[in-house]
């Protein structure tokens, strides 16, 4: 049954937050409402003209599609008008009021930590566009008459404070008039030359016209200036994409770049070409500098635009790109693809296909670019979104040299926070090294102070640090980088030319104390010499190909559902080590003391310290320290 009456409905509770926000906190750019609600017309005329596409008669004749501004003085309101889709009574209800968006709350929580020049970019993001109406007007009436035959308007209003209003309304065809009944001091939107700049600013990209009549004098018959009302567009629509390069300036560049990507941040490289061959079509791509914020809350909605003859089929074609291009966006236009895909089909379209192979190999050629020209620029732009392109290098076989030559890692011979290429790592490997070598762990500080690197750098033998939750599936993934295989350089044996194997007989002197040990500490599988040590008196390992302790740390951090197996370590002593020689005499000498048990004990339990473990019983490792101070207090000497 159709409602006859007027309702009052209340707003849901997080949108009157996200109102009360809106107004207070993004005042100052308040004159991006008008993007907001040129943007919403636009989408709606999209929308329909999609449809239309199956259903012709939805048109009803109108093909005229346009975005009307109209700004009256006397009655002092602006209106927005489209023949878009328009809203029925119940859509009208859900998308104005009461609908709670998923990033409604994560919008709530961002803006007040936001840097202030960047909140205009907020409000597009996260879907609550419509309200900054508010900002500029006490009063919001919204009329709108879906499309189709057999449906009639409503009339929607509000003043923003809590509650809004449906009642039954009249208009003719299709589409939705948002009239905004201007504050007082926000007049200035009713003035000709305010909305012409900010269409210009905003929307010139706009694909449908933003018209408004204006009136312009023009010299009548008997010489005097006569007025006359001429209807004007005040949009270039110009398709970026289409136009050749040259004639594009960086200007044009970033506004489209912040129309398609709702990002405010800068763009480090911007890719457009025409494609030519047996499938044409137009790319205009850009790689933003800095990770951009809405997609730094996982908020994004990833992929680039899909037109086809400049009809807009999908605002974010995640089948046009990998996972790991998340970051990229902007637009792509295929003549040839049918104007039917659909987020389903398009994942098999062999067209699709072929464009997503070549618009992937031309960002990696773009990054490639970037790393070559612009070696800062693209380590900082690595620093926030290289955790991105190292998931390619673990999971896009396909891909994985490419995205090597793209990696930066930090190593032991890098000043911290530099980063070197793989390539230049290899470039410098001393010629007896054979592998690239790497250690993973918490952080850069942690990792140099791990004694498995010991013998590496008295061998002046770089490593690099990996210390991305992502490496420890990247760089396994990656095995080799130009023929040397990639290795972990606490896990299995070390080179002879890094530290040969101990004699047999140093081996055999030692064979008495390892079994005691390995059977007295239980999380120990086998205690050997080391010949990775140079300093320290312990170290932990595994074996090769076995999982590390970082690894394992970061699993088991991942929590939920995650059953995370402990794996047995293996414990290497250092056999020049004067604390390791004491043990082995004191065992020798009385293999039952039981300090012989707890002296093993602390130097297992540095190894866990020094790998960046957790200790299991820290309260026993305090009393084994704590007994060793104070024999050493009683007999300082
Ligand atoms: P967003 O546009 O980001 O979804 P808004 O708050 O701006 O968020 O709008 C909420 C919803 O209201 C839109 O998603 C759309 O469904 C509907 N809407 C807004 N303006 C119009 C319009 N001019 N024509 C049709 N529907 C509209």
């Amino acid at each position: 049954m159709t409602e006859t009456r007027t309702e009052t409905l209340e707003f849901r509770s997080e949108l009157r937050q996200v109102l009360h926000l809106i107004t207070h906190s993004l005042y100052s750019h308040r004159e991006v409402f008008l993007r907001e609600l040129i943007s919403n017309a636009s989408d709606a005329i999209d929308k329909i003209r999609f449809a239309a596409l199956a259903d012709e008669g939805l048109l009803e004749g109108d093909h005229d599609f346009k975005i009307r501004l109209l700004a009256d003085e006397a009655a002092g309101t602006l209106t927005v008008s489209d023949n878009g889709v328009g809203m029925t009574r119940d859509e009208a209800v859900e998308n104005l009021g009461t609908i709670a968006k998923s990033g409604t709350r994560a919008f709530l929580e961002k803006l007040s930590e936001t840097d202030p020049e960047k909140r205009p970019g907020l409000i597009g993001q996260f879907g609550v566009g419509f309200y900054s109406a508010f900002m500029v007007a006490d009063k919001v009436a919204v009329t709108t008459r879906a499309a189709g035959a057999g449906h009639t308007a409503v009339r929607w209003e509000s003043d923003g404070q809590g509650t809004f209003t449906v009642e039954p309304a009249e208009r003719a065809g299709r589409g939705t008039d948002v009239v905004l009944h201007l504050k007082d001091d926000e007049k200035e939107f009713l003035k000709e030359w305010r909305l012409r700049q900010l269409v210009k600013q905003f929307s010139d990209f706009v694909e449908h016209p933003v018209v408004m009549d204006v009136e312009r004098s023009e010299p009548g018959p008997d010489g005097k200036g006569e007025k006359k009302t001429v209807t004007e567009t005040l949009n270039s629509q110009k398709a970026l994409w289409l136009r050749p390069k040259t004639g594009v300036t960086k200007e044009e560049y970033e506004s489209f770049y912040r129309l398609v990507s709702g990002d405010y941040g800068e763009v480090a490289k911007t890719i457009h070409y025409a494609a030519e061959g047996t499938t044409e079509f137009n790319v205009l791509l850009f790689i933003p500098a800095r990770m951009p914020v809405a997609f730094r809350w996982g908020e994004a909605k990833v992929g680039p635009r899909l037109y086809v003859r400049r009809v807009l089929i999908m605002d974010h074609c995640e089948a046009l790109l990998p996972p790991w291009l998340r970051f990229v966006s902007g637009v792509v236009d295929c003549p040839d693809l049918p104007l039917n895909v659909s987020r389903e089909t398009v994942q098999r379209n062999p067209i699709l296909d072929r464009i997503r192979k070549n618009v992937v190999k031309s960002v990696l050629k773009a990054l490639e670019e970037l790393k070559k020209d612009e070696p800062e620029a693209y380590a900082s732009f690595f620093k926030e979104l290289g955790t991105v392109l190292k998931e390619g290098v673990a999971r896009d076989h396909e891909h994985r040299a490419a995205l090597a030559d793209l990696l930066l890692v930090e190593s032991v011979k890098t000043e911290g926070g530099k980063r070197t290429t793989l390539a230049d790592y290899v470039a410098a490997m001393p010629e007896e090294q054979k592998e690239i070598w790497t250690l993973s762990g918490e952080s850069r500080e942690q990792l140099l102070g791990s004694p498995v690197l010991e013998a590496f750098r008295a061998k002046g033998w770089d490593v690099l640090l990996l210390t991305d939750p992502v490496d420890e599936f990247a760089f396994p993934a990656l095995e080799s980088y130009k023929e040397k295989p990639v290795r972990a350089a606490d896990r299995g044996g070390v080179p002879d030319a890094v530290g040969a194997p101990p004699p047999a007989e140093e081996s055999a002197r030692f064979a008495s104390l390892f079994a005691t040990l390995a059977s007295r500490i239980p999380d120990v599988k086998e205690v050997r010499l080391s010949s990775r040590l140079t300093e320290s008196a312990s170290c932990l390992v595994a074996e090769e190909g076995e999982m590390g302790a970082n690894m394992e740390r970061l699993l088991r951090n991942a929590g939920a559902g995650v059953d995370v197996k402990e794996s047995k370590r293996i414990l290497e002593l250092n056999g020049s080590h004067p604390a390791v020689e004491a043990l082995r005499a004191l065992h020798e000498k009385a293999p039952d003391d039981p300090r012989v048990e707890s002296f093993g004990k602390l130097l297992y339990e540095q190894a866990v310290i020094a790998e960046g473990s957790k200790l299991k019983d820290p309260a026993g490792f305090a009393k084994r320290v704590n007994e060793l101070l104070v024999k050493g207090a009683i007999d300082p000497a």
